[in-house]
């Protein structure tokens, strides 16, 4: 891959990892405000463990995100950033334009997917 699609797949990385940062630690915030708030009757209770839970679960997912954008530049920096890690065959170009942390080649994610490898 030449240097400068290097450059432009690092700054897109690094943008996504700076956005979900922000909302990883953003919703780590308003879980811990949500548990703060004094909850007076049972309608507010239930209310606020629904807010917690949606905070919860979307914050997982973000940090499952955050995590494959983390490896995703690491293989910047070995070098290794564009190949498969199942196959070390090279992502499709396409594929990774669309998804720069996509871990698999298409047909190592379709394995993967059903549940293959
Ligand atoms: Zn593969």
């Amino acid at each position: 891959m030449d240097k400068k699609k290097v450059d432009s797949f690092r700054k897109r990385l690094l943008t996504k990892q700076e956005e979900l940062l922000r909302v990883v630690t953003k919703s780590e915030q308003d879980g811990r405000a949500a548990d703060e708030e004094a909850t007076q009757d049972i309608a507010d209770k239930a209310a606020n463990s629904y807010t917690k839970e949606f905070l919860f679960h979307q914050s997982d997912e973000n940090r499952r995100l955050l995590q494959l954008v983390n490896e995703a530049i690491e293989r910047l920096k070995d070098g290794s950033f564009g190949l498969c890690v199942a196959c070390q065959g090279e992502v499709q170009q396409k594929r990774l334009e669309a998804v720069p942390w996509a871990r698999h080649c298409i047909e190592c994610q379709e394995k993967q997917d059903h549940g293959e490898l």
